[in-house]
Order: C-alpha cells, then sequence, then structure tokens
C-alpha cells in the first residue's frame, strides 16, 4: 500500500482514542492529514522584551533561568513548578503545573526562549506553562508553528508530530500535479515544498509560497473539473424545443420586462429551439445579476417554453427557504396557465416524496421545484428537458455532474446572483454562456449607504427607533454567531496563511441581539443563524415576513434570497468582516419596496485597504464593478469564503484559495487548466497521472460535501 493510503492509526502513538479523534476531523489517512492544513500559525520568532509584555498576551520571551525550580504539592497530587528567569528588561515567575519533569529541565544560567500567556496578580507578573526551547546564539530556531483545528485529545503538539512523520513517510510519492513549465510560468513552488512549508514553515516567505501554491492548486482542478464535465455535456444532445411562442406565459406577467430580461429570454429562447428535427445541442447557459433584477422571470420563460414543449422542468436550489420562495412565486403562476407543480426537498414527509417520485416518473408533475433531494437516485423523470439550477457554485461539482447525469436530454439554465469577476467566472464555470442582467426594473430605488464607526452609535440607535417608528423592518448582520474562547482572540502572536493584520473584536448575532432587544423592547429581537434548525429558521423568517419580528440580528444565512419588501434599513456590523460581494448582496436584502431604504457599514477598522474596500461600497451599487476592485484589492477570498457566500470546490469546499488575496491567482489557474487541456483533452498522458488521480478523487470526495 502507498503511504499516502496508509491509515493514520498506524502513526507512532496513535492509538484507538486517537484514532477517533482523527476520524472526527474527517482524516483517515496519511493523505488526509497532509490535505489537513493549519488555520493559522504561531509566531515565536517575534521576541517581546519582558518590560513589554502585556497580561494576557500570548508572546515569545527569550529569557536566563535565574533560580532552580522548586516543585511544591498542591491540594490532591497537583503539582506546580517555579523558578524565575530574567532579560535586560526584568524579571518574571515561570510555572508548570502538573508537569513535575519540569523540575529537572530548566537550570541557572541557561537560556530559553519562551511562548506562553503573561498573567498578573496583585501587581507580580507570572508565565503559564510556557512552551521553552533551548536557546543558543548564532543556532536560530524556527519561527513558525502551525496550529490546526483539533478534536480532544489531539493537540497541537500531537499533530505536528503526526504530520512530521506523514510528511517524512510520504515525501517520495508527493508527486507534482502541475507540469514544471506552468509552474515556472506562474512562479508556482512545487508541490513538496508547498505541503511542507504548509505545516513546517521555515520563513514567512516560504510560508507564503506554500500557501499560494496551494491555493492555485485548488482553483485549478476546479478549472479542470468544470471543463471536463462540460465537455461531456457539450457533445450531449437535449430536447429541440420547436414552439417558440412565448406569449401565453408572457401575458401572466404584472409587469413590462426590462430590456435586459428581454435579451436574456430571448437568449433562452435561442438556444432552446436551435439545432434541426427533435435535437438541440444542450444549452448551458447562465444567467448572472444582481439580486432583485429579475431572473427569477426569465427562468420562468425557460420552465414555460419546456413544459410548452411537452417535456418537465426542474428548478434547483441551494437552500430550502430559497426553494419554498421559489415555489410560491412561480407556482400559482403555473397553475393557472394549467400546468402541476410540486416541492421536493428534505424535509418533505416520506408519504409526499412517494406521491411525487410517482407523477414525476409518470409525467403527470409537469414542474418540480426543490434542494438537492431532487438528485437522489430514486427520483426520476418521464421527460425532463430543462434544469434551473439557482446558486449553482454552492453545489458540489459532484452534485452538478449527478443532476447532469439524471437528466441526458435536458438543457441546463445556471442563475447566479453573485457578480463575480470574470477571471473567477471562468474558473468556476468554464466557458458556459452568459446573460448578464445589468439592468434593475423601473422604480426601483437606490439604497443610501453609509460608512461609520462606533462613535456614531447613538446616532444609529436613534435611526432605529425612527425607521421603527415609521413602521419598517431592520436587519442587523454579524460576522459570528456567538462570541467564542479562541486563544486567536487574545492578542497572541499567530499569524495566518495570508495575514490579514489586527482586527477589531468580533459581535456575535446571538449577545449583540441580546443587547438590541434591551434597547429595543418593542421591537420583537429575534435573532437566526446557519447552525438553527430548518424549522427554527423558518419560524423566524416568517415571523420577519409578517412583520410580527421588525429588528432580525443574523449571520449571513438571509444573504441570499430572502425577499422582505418592508424592509428598510440593513446594518451590517463589523462590515470589515465582509467581502464588499456579499455587502452588495445584504444590502440587495433591502430596497425592494417602496419605503426609502438603507444600508449601514458600521466598522471600526484601521486598516486602510479596509476602508477604502468600504468607502468604495458607498459610492457604487453596481455589483460588478464592486466584483472587480474586491479582487483588485482583495484577491478570490471573499468569493469563495465563507458562510452565505460559500462555494463548493472540485474537493469540497476552498480552504487556502478562500484565504488567498493574490488576484492573478483565479486567472493563472483558468489559464493554466486551459492550457493542459489544449495538450491533452483527456489527460491520458503519463505527464498527468499525478493530476488524474487527484482529480478523480476530489470528484468522488465532493459528493459527501453538501449542506
Ligand atoms: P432576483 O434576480 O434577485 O432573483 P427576482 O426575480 O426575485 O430577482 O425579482 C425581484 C422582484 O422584482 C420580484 O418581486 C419581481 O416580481 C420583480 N420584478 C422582476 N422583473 C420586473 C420588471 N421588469 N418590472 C417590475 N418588477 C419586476
Ligand atoms: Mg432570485
Amino acid at each position: 500500500m502507498a503511504n499516502l493510503d496508509m491509515p493514520v492509526s498506524k502513526l507512532d502513538g496513535i492509538g484507538k482514542v486517537k484514532d477517533a479523534a482523527f476520524e472526527k476531523l474527517g482524516i483517515r489517512t496519511l493523505r488526509d492529514l497532509i490535505y489537513h492544513f493549519p488555520t493559522r500559525y504561531e509566531n515565536r520568532g517575534v521576541v517581546t522584551p519582558l518590560a513589554e509584555g502585556k497580561a494576557g498576551m500570548t508572546q515569545s520571551y527569550i529569557l536566563t533561568v535565574s533560580t532552580e525550580p522548586k516543585m511544591a504539592r498542591l491540594r490532591g497530587s497537583m503539582t506546580v513548578v517555579k523558578f524565575r528567569a530574567f532579560d535586560d528588561s526584568g524579571s518574571v515567575e515561570i510555572v508548570y503545573f502538573n508537569q513535575p519533569y519540569m523540575r529537572d529541565k530548566f537550570h541557572v544560567g541557561e537560556t530559553y526562549r519562551f511562548y506562553g500567556k503573561l498573567t498578573e496578580k496583585l501587581g507580580r507578573y507570572s508565565l503559564a506553562s510556557p512552551v521553552a526551547e533551548l536557546y543558543k546564539e548564532g543556532e536560530p530556531l524556527p519561527d513558525l508553528y502551525a496550529v490546526y483545528r483539533l478534536s480532544p485529545p489531539l493537540n497541537k503538539r500531537v499533530l505536528r508530530e503526526c504530520v512530521s512523520q506523514a510528511l517524512a513517510l510520504c515525501k517520495s510519492e508527493l508527486y507534482d500535479t502541475v507540469p514544471s513549465d506552468i509552474r515556472s510560468k506562474y512562479s508556482l513552488a512545487s508541490l513538496s515544498f508547498a505541503l511542507e512549508n504548509i505545516h513546517i514553515p521555515e520563513t514567512l516567505d516560504a510560508l507564503d509560497r506554500a500557501a499560494r501554491r496551494l491555493a492555485f492548486d485548488e482553483l485549478f482542478e476546479t478549472a479542470l473539473a468544470v471543463r471536463l464535465m462540460r465537455k461531456k455535456q457539450t457533445k450531449a444532445f437535449a430536447t429541440r424545443m420547436v414552439n417558440t411562442d412565448i406569449s401565453p406565459f408572457i401575458k401572466t406577467v404584472p409587469f413590462e420586462l426590462t430590456g435586459a430580461q428581454k435579451r436574456a429570454v430571448n437568449d433562452i429562447v435561442t438556444d432552446l429551439s436551435a439545432g434541426e428535427g427533435s435535437d438541440a445541442p444542450r444549452m448551458s447557459r447562465i444567467l448572472v445579476g444582481d439580486v432583485g433584477c429579475g431572473k427569477t422571470v426569465c427562468a420562468a420563460a425557460a420552465v414555460f417554453m419546456a413544459v410548452n414543449n411537452g417535456t418537465q422542468a426542474l428548478i434547483m436550489a441551494p437552500t430550502e427557504i430559497l426553494a419554498s420562495q421559489h415555489h410560491a412565486d412561480l407556482a400559482p403562476q403555473f397553475v393557472v396557465l394549467g400546468y402541476r407543480v410540486e416541492k421536493l426537498t428534505g424535509s418533505t414527509t416520506a408519504a409526499e416524496k412517494r406521491r411525487i417520485k410517482a407523477g414525476l416518473s409518470d409525467g403527470s408533475i409537469d414542474i418540480v421545484i426543490g434542494t438537492h433531494a431532487l438528485i437522489e437516485d430514486d427520483v426520476t423523470f418521464r421527460a425532463l428537458g430543462l434544469c434551473v439550477c439557482d446558486e449553482q457554485h454552492r453545489f458540489g461539482i459532484a452534485q452538478r455532474a449527478k443532476l447532469l447525469e439524471k437528466s441526458p436530454r435536458a438543457h441546463m439554465l445556471v442563475m447566479s446572483a453573485t457578480p463575480i469577476p470574470r477571471t473567477l467566472s471562468l474558473v468556476l464555470y468554464g466557458d458556459l454562456a452568459i446573460s448578464r442582467i445589468d439592468e434593475m426594473p423601473a422604480g426601483r430605488q437606490k439604497v443610501d449607504t453609509v460608512y461609520v464607526n462606533e462613535n456614531y452609535r447613538t446616532r444609529l440607535n436613534g435611526f432605529i427607533d425612527k425607521q421603527l417608528a415609521e413602521g419598517g423592518q431592520i436587519y442587523v448582520v454579524c460576522p459570528a454567531v456567538e462570541q467564542v474562547e479562541d486563544d486567536a482572540d487574545d492578542g497572541a502572536a499567530t499569524v495566518s496563511v495570508f495575514d490579514i493584520g489586527a482586527q477589531p473584536p468580533l459581535k456575535s448575532a446571538v449577545e449583540f441581539s441580546a443587547e438590541l432587544a434591551e434597547r429595543f423592547p418593542r421591537a420583537n429581537v429575534a435573532y437566526i443563524h446557519g447552525k438553527m434548525r430548518p424549522a427554527e429558521k423558518n419560524d423566524i423568517m416568517s415571523r420577519f415576513v409578517s412583520g410580527d419580528i421588525k429588528l432580525l440580528v443574523s449571520t449571513t444565512v438571509i444573504e441570499v434570497g430572502i425577499n422582505v419588501p418592508n424592509a428598510s434599513l440593513m446594518i451590517v456590523e463589523n462590515a470589515e468582516r465582509f467581502g464588499l460581494s456579499q455587502l452588495h448582496q445584504l444590502r440587495g436584502r433591502v430596497g425592494r419596496g417602496t419605503r426609502k431604504s438603507y444600508c449601514v457599514l458600521v466598522s471600526d477598522t484601521e486598516g486602510e485597504v479596509a476602508r477604502q474596500r468600504l468607502k468604495l461600497m458607498t459610492k457604487t451599487n453596481d455589483g460588478f464593478v464592486i466584483a472587480e476592485e474586491d479582487l483588485k484589492m482583495r484577491g478570490p477570498g471573499d468569493f469563495l469564503g465563507t458562510d452565505g457566500a460559500r462555494q463548493s470546490g472540485v474537493g469540497g469546499n476552498y480552504r487556502m484559495a478562500a484565504l488567498c488575496q493574490d488576484p492573478a491567482i483565479p486567472e493563472a489557474a483558468g489559464e493554466a487548466a486551459a492550457a493542459v487541456l489544449e495538450r491533452d483533452p483527456t489527460l491520458s498522458s503519463p505527464e498527468f497521472a499525478p493530476l488524474r488521480a487527484r482529480l478523480s478523487r476530489a470528484m468522488s470526495a465532493s459528493e459527501t460535501t453538501m449542506n
């Protein structure tokens, strides 16, 4: 067995209990372990003079031992070892609890680099259980130590040790997946360098190069998978829809389509009716446009075309909430036109499911709207002619492939409200045909956006009072769910893979909603976040929709698709933590009705780039402009990153690419994927064997990574 496939339980020091903990982290083999990337790094290289140390901060100090360690017994079997150490600026007591062997480790006159948290009691400072490394002039110690997502009893030390073992065992097997000419063209580190340095970085620079390479890989592999999939797909034929008269549908639409909508509908009708006889080349089109631009009606026109030509249509959305909303929007319209519409999601009862599945396979149901429950194996269709996939990037590539399999003669229409930069859309969508809806329905008001800091809080509260008094509703978005005790936030000297610098503390939805409930007792303040049960979320959302809840605090779960026309104010706390496109989407939650609407971005950030980004939000409402600028300022990370905006890559979620701040990476990945497939369209030459192996493994892995 190759070492990479070796179970982690074979490593030294890993018994049943630790093996189970690894399992919890999703780590079974050495390969999994090597691809379990650190979340950040202790930076022990920044040495602080004792006199400048602050209580509560985790830092490095270079200190010489000045008293012999003494051990005392405390209550029960507890022990404490204490001694003093000093540098040029002061001295401190060093304390180890329950580590009696520490008494014999340290000796007067020896110098160590201590990394730990300084504590203060009654004016006396001590360092509690610091990491100690013997320090010798002229023998530099490593600066950076990886910190990982853990599961007890695995700790940092055990994980680091296991990773080192794994890297040593697998060294000769880390064949590079990227051909060397492409590596040199884009100045990419080798795979073995990257994997070693992401875990055991020699320097900050090496870490940066490692992270950049691994970010590239994630996007490169996605770009390849998308292209390979699409190649299969475009070869296929789908049902040609000969009857192009959609006027019966258009007559049921209560408004005049915008120019952009008409163009999009035209594109679709042309695609669906192209070809000869009963075959049309399969349509693969993406409909991109800001929230509220009216994509649904365009998709509905396509659905009409499909059912009016005797086939069935499917609409798949990434969440239950979105599926329900589509169903509520579209069902009445199509029922009037004489079609049968059903909804199928994870929470559909078993009996209902059976009934719907029967109706889909015998063709008595024309249109089905749902979540990924639609691609379960036993859902079959009599004649599926069209698949509409909303926010497709949130489905794993394997799920998209499965959707295609299910519908060998169906056309594909994808919708996305996330205007993403062109280079990134090439990676994520390959060469899908694009219809951009870059025009808002008439009468849509502009949302006034302001950017303020904490000093504005009192006035902001007054503004909330005013909105409430006028009958408006309010969203408050926080970046975190709950306050978490994380040693990253105690000021520890750590660096992230791509350093983002110091950040103001995080507001969390749960705690902040309590504060707001006290301040606005009549607003029925409630909160909603992604960790709540779907039933709970649905309940809160419907109470917000009905106007019972007037102020809703949330994480970004409300980001996609929700429509509450009465909402007039969107407040985003810690706005610096969000991607601009994400902020833009959040802003799109208000201004959907007749009320004059506002978006307030609250941030105390001192970072110059962060401030510029927030200022940009106050200047433009164009999602495409914002996306391009955001890519330039922050790299692709925000488009791939957190929560609501999360995108699924070929191997599941993006880990490195989501942190990457290099705007050139997506372009490089897209270009490289095209170049590689040009050279070898099926990747079957020996040169691409490692890449092929990695892709097929990632494809099967991403099958299991849906929310
Ligand atoms: P999104 O593109 O975000 O999915 P929707 O399709 O949900 O946007 O449309 C948002 C709202 O705008 C809906 O209430 C829809 O009925 C309305 N709408 C769409 N197109 C027009 C139009 N051309 N004129 C007026 N209202 C429209
Ligand atoms: Mg929509």
